[in-house]
């Protein structure tokens, strides 16, 4: 059977668990040697490693802070001597933290916006140095709440509206060099992370089910696949662009 990645080298920022997680596996999984980050989850990153390589596959977990651009600097630095280039960037990793107006400071702010975005930009500036003649393919993870309407969450929002943002500017940017960038936006998305933040049990879960056309909230593996096409050259000529995956929820 071919496989859609095969050859191609991917990082995926934040893969120890959740979205990212899913998302290592499923390149992997289409012939990818995947460069599988992690922040603190060691454990995490060694157990989807071991399992791509179980099944046959590539990839090396890698420990950097992405909201830090020297750490980002090495991360890349490691993804080139393992497998010598960069084909696929998926920014994965992100924080989410709500809080009403009243609550906002510098920590909430800064912590959400260093790594949701200006993480994403380092990543994608290291990416670029590596990617070929070729080209590449950039995925970013936005969210429903790039354009929706939710209470207490203006500064997540506000980090999710400019990837989408950045997504469309670089894509302009790099298009010449035939990088592609696109977004995905995931709706509500039962993971580690909205489970440890009680997202998953809460009654804003029920509202957002009530309002889902297709009733239900996600699973990692609804978003994967989508991020698998991105990265192939069956997108070839798709960029700029930003995919909803949310059961029909804005
Ligand atoms: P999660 O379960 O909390 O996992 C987050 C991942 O990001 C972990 O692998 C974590 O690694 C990594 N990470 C955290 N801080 C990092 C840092 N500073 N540097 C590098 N990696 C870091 O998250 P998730 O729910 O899968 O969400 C993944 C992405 O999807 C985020 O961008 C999120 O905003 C977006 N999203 C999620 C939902 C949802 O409902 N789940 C919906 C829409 C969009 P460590 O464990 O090692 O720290």
């Amino acid at each position: 059977m071919s496989q859609k990645l095969q050859g191609k080298v991917a990082v995926v920022t934040g893969a120890s668990k959740g979205i990212g997680a899913v998302i290592a596996l499923q390149l992997a999984a289409e012939g990818a040697a995947v460069v599988v980050n992690y922040s603190s989850s060691k454990e995490g990153a060694d157990r989807v490693v071991s399992e791509i390589v179980g099944n046959g596959g590539k990839a090396v977990a890698v420990k950097a802070n992405v909201a830090n651009q020297a750490e980002v600097k090495s991360m890349f630095a490691e993804t080139k001597k393992a497998f010598g280039r960069v084909d696929v960037l998926v920014n994965n990793a992100g924080i989410y933290e709500f809080a009403p107006l009243d609550a906002i400071n510098d920590e909430h702010f800064h912590k959400q916006f260093n790594l949701n975005v200006l993480g994403l930009l380092y990543a994608t500036q290291e990416a670029a140095k590596l990617f070929g003649a070729e080209g590449g393919s950039v995925i970013n993870i936005s969210s429903v709440v790039a354009t929706g309407r939710f209470p207490n969450g203006s500064v997540y929002s506000g980090t999710k509206a400019a990837v989408e943002a950045i997504t469309r500017s670089l894509a302009a940017e790099l298009g010449p060099r035939k990088i592609r960038v696109n977004s995905v936006n995931p709706g509500m998305v039962e993971t580690e992370g909205t489970h440890s933040a009680g997202i998953t049990e809460s009654e804003m879960r029920k509202q957002v089910e009530a309002q889902t056309p297709l009733g239900r909230i996600g699973k990692p593996k609804d978003i994967a696949p989508a991020v698998v096409f991105l990265a192939s050259d069956d997108a070839s000529w798709i960029t700029g662009e930003t995919l909803y995956i949310s059961g029909g929820m804005r």
